[in-house]
């Protein structure tokens, strides 16, 4: 891997996060979105994430300085492209801007520049046709508090290229990554494929009456270890997409089960503003 050069394309949620991630680590990064406007109120973010940097890495002031002097911001996409190596997608989740967003992209990027999604649900495949370029797309898929949160699971599609495929989980390295590489497509990646199945268990549990969220959280915990319990996910994660998830489910099965779950969720949760942790209360007080 001979990266030097990075570019994000949407400075929102994660977009921001691996931007000042990759530029800590020594990457050249180039933050691009829509307009300056919105850029704008990316750099704001880099100073709290500065702070975060400091209080939970014990970055230094020189680190953070250099971290700052390695970000570009531009909303022309032809100049954010220009030198790229990579090119990290963060783009709404939608499939429709996302091809606009590769079509466009296909355009303007140099030959080599390889191009990586942050989507959480949607799969390279998808996509392929739009880049231009199959053989150097891919999936990267980062989580929520990245520096934290450090994982970086690697995910092709049927015609990426096995040596891009390595090269990016090589950058994955570098920027402090927890490499986590996929075998084949798959929905979800590995995190998702395991969690959902189990919040959603748990729901099905406390909606069937079998048990209450605190029992059915001691457990999981007691039995396997783990730190905390379903229902305490779900607070973290956020009752909101607990939520959505279970009406695409409930909507596309017609299960009955998910169908109350809904129902229970809207009326206990929803309605009342409890939406976890970011609220201050869901199935737990914070
Ligand atoms: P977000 O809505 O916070 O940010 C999206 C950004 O893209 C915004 O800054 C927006 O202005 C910009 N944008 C919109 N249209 C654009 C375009 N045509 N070209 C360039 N930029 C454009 O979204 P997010 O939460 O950061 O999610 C981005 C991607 O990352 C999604 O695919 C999502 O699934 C994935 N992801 C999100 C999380 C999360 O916890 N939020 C975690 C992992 C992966």
């Amino acid at each position: 891997m001979n990266y030097t050069n990075i570019t994000i394309a949407g400075s929102g949620v994660l977009g921001y996060q691996i931007a000042f991630q990759s530029a800590f680590h020594g990457f050249r990064v180039t933050v691009y979105d829509i307009n300056d406007e919105v850029l704008d109120k990316a750099k704001a973010k880099f100073n709290l994430m500065s702070k975060a940097f400091k209080r939970d890495l014990n970055a230094t002031q020189e680190q953070l300085e250099q971290t700052f002097e390695n970000l570009n911001y531009t909303s022309d996409l032809k100049e954010s492209v220009k030198d790229a190596d990579l090119l990290i997608e963060a783009v709404p989740e939608n499939p429709t801007i996302k091809i606009d967003f590769y079509e466009k992209l296909a355009k303007v990027a140099p030959k080599k520049t390889i191009f990586a999604t942050n989507s959480s649900t949607l799969l390279p495949s998808q996509f392929a046709d739009s880049t231009g370029r199959p053989s150097k797309f891919l999936a990267l898929h980062f989580a929520n508090d990245i520096w934290l949160h450090n994982t970086a699971e690697i995910m092709g599609h049927p015609a990426t290229d096995p040596k891009v495929f390595e090269d990016v989980v090589a950058f994955a390295k570098a920027i402090g990554m927890l490499t986590l590489p996929l075998h084949k497509e798959q929905p979800g990646y590995i995190l998702n494929s395991l969690l959902v199945p189990l919040l959603s268990a748990a729901t099905d549990l406390l909606i069937k009456g079998v048990a209450d969220p605190e029992t059915i959280d001691k457990t999981w915990m007691k039995a396997t270890g783990a730190p905390v319990g379903p229902f305490a996910i779900l607070d973290i994660v956020g009752i909101t997409t607990a939520y959505n998830i279970n009406k695409m489910t409930a909507e596309k099965t017609e299960d009955p089960i998910k169908l109350e779950t809904v129902a229970y969720l809207k009326e206990n949760f929803i309605d009342k503003n409890k939406l976890g942790v970011s609220t201050g209360e869901g199935f737990y007080k914070y």
